[in-house]
Order: C-alpha cells, then sequence, then structure tokens
C-alpha cells in the first residue's frame, strides 16, 4: 500500500468489502449446518464462492495497479484512473 495514492486506498477499500463480504455468509452457514438445511448449504457455498471470487479479482486488480504504478522500471508515476 502506497500512501497518498488514491488508487491504492480505493482499491484496498474496495477490496476489504469483499473479503467481508463473505463474513455473515459464514455464520448463516453453520446455521443451516445445524439445521440440516442443505438446499441452503447448497445455495449459501455458491454465494460463498461468487464472494471469493470477487476477493481474489480485487487482490489481482491491487497487483496490476501496483506492478503499472508503482514497482521500480514503470517511472514512478501514479497512475490515475
Ligand atoms: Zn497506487
Amino acid at each position: 500500500m502506497h500512501s497518498g495514492c488514491e488508487v491504492c486506498e480505493r482499491l484496498w477499500r474496495e477490496y476489504a468489502v469483499a473479503a467481508a463480504s463473505h463474513i455473515p455468509l459464514e455464520s448463516k452457514l453453520l446455521q443451516a449446518g445445524r439445521n440440516r438445511d442443505f438446499r441452503r448449504i447448497a445455495e449459501l457455498n455458491r454465494r460463498m464462492d461468487a464472494a471469493l471470487a470477487v476477493r481474489s479479482e480485487r487482490r489481482d486488480r491491487i497487483r496490476r495497479h501496483e506492478a503499472a504504478a508503482h514497482e521500480k522500471g514503470a517511472g514512478g508515476g501514479v497512475e490515475y484512473s
């Protein structure tokens, strides 16, 4: 994380939201497990997978931005987009 870079800050904020989005799903999954509600478990598993896919996609965006804007050799410029 590069302090002072607005793009980094925005990307990390979006990543944090995505990373937190599966937490309520986990407690629902636990509850569905207690109830042996297998249809609900399958549905929640799909939503967990989707949340994890979003999280890894956002992590990739951070990595690409850091490589493009902050790695040595990129001119040290800040990417505005
Ligand atoms: Zn940045």
